[in-house]
């Protein structure tokens, strides 16, 4: 089992004197209080880093604090370890002999899952287990819709983790957080969601981060390819021989990882046998001519490969990939980033890309620090917003952790996402 330090738990009788030490005199930052009703304890968590210290107050006389503190006096009163699978971690220390006070976890603080081991069987200290609640419900499987004659189908890559703040660009942490809770590194979980067209033709947009990556990136970005887009395909009944055209809305790694693979022979090869690959002509001159602000995004293995292949076409912006499928320019993010036009029996619906990455950057100035030109991205998202909302287009959101589409409504003067899928 593999186990990090969550915090410390510390029993205390004056709860103004020990803040006036710990808060006031030591500089911790006092992040959070909650009534642990169970327990009958309120706990007041001070930030040290990545774990914290948990000051423990008796809310009640027959309190397992208070009697604590009648029989040792305040001090250290436990250690609390984060695991990330608290059922497997008890039955680990079971199979192993090991006392514990709760042979099943139970609620905690802050929605997680808690667990005692008991003090004989940790040489005399109290050990507290912890899996935190999950931040965000990530939603994993395919979706679909109907629109006029083509069919839409939503995929899944799985998710990738990147930093908050970059998410995020001028808003401050204490607004984005409360919408998508950072991890103790301050990322945050983001879906990867291609999305299938089927018409005249079978027509990909976007294809995930892939799986070319290094296990140093890997970790670095959290990947979770445990569900990715073979298993999707293979859910919605499809392989990769059945795609015919993969459009690229821009060729960051997180949408066009997935457009090569390795093959055997250690040569990376177009992923999509049998398809034609469409980029745009700008945006394909600014990925193969990256400067020093974007050049960790286009990683060349991604696409050159389909040149050398022979299987690339770049086209210009309101340039028709398949009947109802074209390219409209929102800018922004990069110079050409493109959304996707879909439409079909009076019906729209619109691939949003990285202008939309995920339906917490609904408000017009909440666009991503990456974003090179991001009063383009104001401009756009100004006048698209309306028109989302008047003409009823149905919204793809690519890395949205918990959902794939939805409407745009305006409700009381605020809008909100209508989830569809
Ligand atoms: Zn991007
Ligand atoms: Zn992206």
């Amino acid at each position: 089992m593999k186990a990090v330090l969550d915090h410390i738990g510390i029993a205390v009788s004056d709860l103004p004197a020990s803040l006036a030490f710990f808060r006031d005199t030591l500089g911790l930052h006092l992040e959070a209080s909650e009534d642990i009703a169970s327990q009958k304890v309120r706990a007041h968590f001070l930030s040290t880093g990545q774990s914290s210290l948990e000051m423990l107050e008796a809310t009640s006389a027959d309190s397992p604090i208070a009697k604590y503190l009648e029989k040792r006096g305040p001090g250290i009163h436990h250690l609390a370890l984060r695991v990330e699978d608290i059922a497997a971690a008890l039955a680990h220390l079971k199979a192993r002999g090991v006392r514990l006070i709760d042979e099943r976890a139970r609620p905690g603080a802050e929605g997680a899952l808690v667990a005692f081991i008991h003090p004989s069987a940790a040489h005399g200290v109290l050990v507290e287990l912890k899996q935190p609640a999950p931040a965000v419900p990530l939603f994993r499987t395919v979706g679909r819709h109907t629109l006029g004659d083509l069919e839409l189908v939503s995929l899944s890559d799985g998710f990738i983790r990147l930093d908050g703040g970059a998410m995020f660009g001028t808003v401050p942490r204490t607004l984005w957080s409360k919408r998508l809770p950072p991890d103790d590194t301050n990322r945050i979980p983001l879906g990867m969601r291609p999305l299938i067209i089927r018409g005249e033709k079978t027509l990909l947009i976007d294809a995930g981060c892939g799986d070319k990556m290094d296990a140093k990136s890997a970790g670095i970005y959290g990947l979770d390819r445990r569900y990715h887009l073979d298993h999707s395909l293979a859910e919605a009944g499809l392989t990769v021989e059945d795609i015919d055209i993969v459009l690229a809305s821009h060729l960051h790694f997180d949408h066009v990882g997935g457009f090569t693979a390795l093959a055997k022979d250690g040569t990376i090869v177009p992923r999509f046998p049998k398809a034609r690959y469409v980029a745009h002509r700008g945006e394909w001159e600014d990925a193969t001519h990256p400067h020093e602000r974007n050049r960790a995004s286009y990683l060349p293995e991604n696409f050159v490969p389909l040149q050398d292949a022979g299987v690339l076409t770049l086209v210009d912006e309101g340039a028709e990939v398949m009947p109802g499928v074209r390219f409209r320019w929102s800018g922004g993010h990069t110079p050409n980033h493109q959304v996707v036009m879909i439409e079909s029996g009076g019906q729209t619906a619109v691939f949003t890309a990285d202008m939309y990455p995920t339906t917490v950057h609904i408000p017009d100035p909440w666009i991503m620090g990456y974003d090179l030109h991001p009063m383009d991205t104001l401009t756009f998202k100004r006048a698209f917003a309306k028109e989302a909302v008047e003409r009823e287009y149905l919204l793809f959101f690519e890395h949205e952790p918990s959902l794939a589409a939805g409407y745009l409504r305006e409700q009381d003067g605020k809008r909100v996402v209508e989830r569809l899928i």
